[in-house]
C-alpha cells in the first residue's frame, strides 16, 4: 500500500476511520476530564468555540484502530510518530499518561479540535487529514503545522516542549 494508494481509496477509508473516531471520542467524553480554567483560557486562545465541551482522557498508551483495512494502512504509512503522544478526535483529547502535564502538548491538540469545529465535524476533518497525510506527510500537513504554530504562540517561542509528537487527528485511525 503506497500513499497514492491511500488518497485514491480515501472514501472507502474515511468512514472506517469515521466510525472510529467517533467512538473513540465518546469514550473520551464519556471517562475523561473537563478542561480546568487555564486550559480554557489556552483552548480559547487556540481558536476553539466551544472550549467546555472538551474532555481530556490520559491513558498509558494512545488507541489505534484494529479494523483490518484501517490497521493496513496505518502500517503501510509508516511516517507519522510510531509512539504519540497525544490523539486529537473532535472533542476528545487522549494525552499518554507520561505527557500528562505538558501544556504544549495539550495546546498543540486543542488546535486540532479547533480545527475539526473549523471544518464541520470528524469526517470532513479527516477527510483533509488523511488526505494531507498521504500526500504531503505528516511532519509537513498544514493541519499539523497549524497546530505547531499555535501551540508556540500559547506556550511561548523557544519554549522547552517544543517538539512534536503527537497523533495529531487520526494518526492511530489510518496512518500510524
Ligand atoms: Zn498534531
Amino acid at each position: 500500500m503506497h500513499r497514492s494508494w491511500l488518497a485514491g481509496h480515501l472514501e472507502i477509508l474515511l468512514p472506517l476511520a469515521t466510525d472510529w473516531a467517533t467512538e473513540q471520542e465518546k469514550r473520551v467524553l464519556d471517562e475523561g476530564v473537563a478542561l480546568s480554567k487555564e486550559e480554557i483560557a489556552d483552548a480559547i486562545t487556540a481558536g476553539v468555540q466551544g472550549p467546555e465541551r472538551v474532555h481530556v482522557l490520559r491513558v498509558d498508551a494512545i488507541p489505534s484502530p484494529t479494523h483490518p483495512i484501517l490497521k493496513a494502512a496505518c502500517d503501510a504509512m509508516n511516517f507519522l510518530p510510531t509512539a504519540p503522544r497525544g490523539l486529537t478526535l473532535g472533542y476528545g483529547i487522549f494525552i499518554r499518561s507520561d505527557y500528562g502535564e505538558d501544556r504544549h502538548l495539550l495546546a498543540h491538540e486543542l488546535a486540532h479540535t479547533a480545527q475539526y469545529e473549523r471544518l464541520g465535524g470528524i469526517l470532513p476533518f479527516l477527510r483533509s487529514y488523511i488526505f494531507q497525510c498521504a500526500m504531503i506527510g505528516y511532519h509537513e500537513a498544514p493541519l499539523e503545522q497549524e497546530a505547531d504554530d499555535i501551540a508556540e504562540r500559547i506556550c511561548g517561542l523557544g519554549s522547552a516542549c517544543a517538539s512534536r509528537a503527537d497523533a495529531g487527528a487520526l494518526a492511530s485511525v489510518s496512518l500510524r
